[in-house]
């Protein structure tokens, strides 16, 4: 009874702590998913709080017996022979002691393992997550070759935790033994003088023995108790760690024009800090305009968008959204007012309707579907055999990239933000298909303010404002419209002249 009473109640406990690490964990900033593996997150969900859970039910129902037989045993020694049962005591502190510090030593070795188990969790999340690359390139016996060195470098240190673990009992249970050492000779002498009779000295050792088995398994309860302490300390590690922008708190705006402005901002990611990607950025988007952003890869112009959804904070400098510091505004308010459709936009494996309706969840069918007509979707989903109720494969494989591309762009049009960023959202589409999608995003654009992040230049011409990027890194080459930069046959010029793409 008491078991699946502790059963029910370390399940609980186990969801309601996986519930919290994950939501933990979803909540940090950007910062921090650039410096950590997710599959490797993934684990910490799964097999650490495993670990706790196990645990804490052997821990509540073994450790209990355990301590009430240990806590028994001892008053009965004591009621048989007070005076022995002190000589014993005497020799405990120094039990205690290695027990302490070999403890000590255990927790820290663990907490390693853990750490070398969940890197190769990692390497095969990542093997299997990339799974197309991997078979692109033949490289699946690379990819397993990688897992088993991982592998055996998470055994390698669990085999070391084990032995030691076993050490450590087995060190417990020599010094257990030489309890009933002190016991004969102390009791014998006892005896001899007389103060003790032969059969109570029997009969105390018959307790010391009882003594001795339940502090054993006290003792093994222990070293599982300091494997459950090391996965615990990682989860609540990132249980309690705030993140460096939080997802809620700030003011709202009651009302949004559009306006942004890149003032002075100097930047460089936290996770590599010594390469400046943005220094000393200015730039004035008037609401409700068009700016494009063009210019070499790695120039920056993700970055510049980046910072504008508040996925990182700049070094110096501010970012204005109608005058006010994002840095002052609701992130969540805030990225709720923005728009963002990237090259390759990531759907989640559930049917089409709740892709698009990632955008707003609260919108009708009927809405859905107006959407996906603006976003010239809606012809190729009633293609479908199951129509909005197509699920679509992990990572949208089984769509095309211009079809998913317009699924992104009907979420966007039913999202309705005021700002829109988009993040080379052509560049990986054929001829048919990009003409289909820039329809689609020439009415998603208007009446909003734009951030147009572009290869082709066919695409940019009509913007209102065409900003050239390039080196030294995150710097403004030339800035004006596409007639203007045309006439004054610079780099934009020479661009456009030798080719389409920059
Ligand atoms: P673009 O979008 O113009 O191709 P990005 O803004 O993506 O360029 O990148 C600008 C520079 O910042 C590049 O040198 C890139 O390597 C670096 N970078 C981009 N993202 C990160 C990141 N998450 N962590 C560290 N460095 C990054
Ligand atoms: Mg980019």
């Amino acid at each position: 009874m008491h078991i699946s009473l502790v059963g029910v109640l370390g399940e609980r406990m186990a969801a309601r702590l996986r519930v919290r690490l994950y939501s933990a964990l979803i909540h940090q900033d950007m910062a921090f998913f650039d410096i950590s593996k997710s599959s490797e997150l993934v684990a910490r969900v799964a097999t650490d709080v495993q670990e706790f859970k196990h645990t804490f039910k052997q821990c509540v129902t073994q450790g209990l017996r355990a301590m009430t037989e240990v806590t028994g045993s001892v008053l009965h020694l004591l009621h048989l022979s007070p005076s022995l049962t002190l000589a014993l005591g005497i020799s405990m502190p120094a039990l205690y002691l290695i027990g302490t510090f070999y403890g000590a030593y255990l927790r820290r070795l663990s907490r390693h393992a853990k750490e070398v188990e969940s890197t190769s969790m990692g390497t095969a999340g990542e093997g299997l997550g990339n799974v197309r690359t991997v078979k692109a390139y033949a490289a699946e016996d690379r990819e397993v070759e990688l897992f088993q060195a991982a592998a055996e470098r998470a055994a390698k240190t669990n085999t070391k935790l084990a032995f030691h673990i076993g050490l450590f009992r087995g060190v417990t249970s020599t010094s257990i033994g030489s309890m009933i050492l002190i016991v004969l000779y102390y009791g014998g002498a006892q005896v001899a003088m007389g103060h003790m009779e032969p059969g109570e000295l029997m009969s105390y050792l018959m307790a010391t023995q009882a003594a001795q088995r339940s502090l054993a398994s006290l003792g093994v309860l222990v070293g599982q108790y300091i494997k459950a302490k090391a996965a615990a300390q990682r989860v609540f590690e990132f249980i309690h760690r705030t993140p460096l922008i939080p997802t809620r708190g700030g003011q709202t705006l009651p009302s949004l024009r559009g306006e942004i402005e890149f003032s002075k901002v100097a930047f460089a990611y936290p996770a590599r800090a010594d390469q400046v990607v943005l220094n000393n950025f200015n730039l004035a988007v008037p609401a409700g305009t068009v700016v494009a952003l063009c210019g070499s890869s790695g120039s920056g112009k993700t970055t510049v968008v980046s910072l504008l959804e508040r996925f990182y904070d700049p070094r110096f400098g501010k970012v204005l959204l109608d005058g006010v510091n994002i840095r002052d505004l609701d992130p969540t308010w805030l990225r709720e007012q923005i728009g963002y459709i990237a090259q390759q936009p990531a759907l989640f494996s559930s049917s089409i309707r709740e892709n698009i309706r990632y955008g707003r969840p609260d919108a009708t069918d009927e809405e859905v579907e107006e959407a996906a007509k603006l976003a010239n979707a809606h012809e190729f989903i009633s293609h479908f055999p199951s129509g909005y109720e197509t699920v679509v494969g992990e990572r949208g494989t089984a769509l095309s990239g211009g079809q998913r591309q317009r699924i992104a762009i009907a979420a966007a049009i039913l999202k309705n933000p005021r700002v829109l960023i988009l993040d080379e959202a052509t560049s990986a589409l054929d001829n048919q298909s990009e003409r289909l999608v820039q329809e689609a995003l020439d009415r998603l654009m208007k009446g909003r303010t734009v951030l147009v992040i572009a290869h082709r230049l066919t695409t940019i011409q009509n913007a209102d404002l065409i900003v050239l990027m390039g080196k030294p890194q995150g710097k403004i080459l030339e800035m004006g419209t596409h007639a203007q930069l045309m006439a004054r046959r610079g780099a934009y010029y020479k661009l456009h002249h030798v080719g389409a793409d920059i």
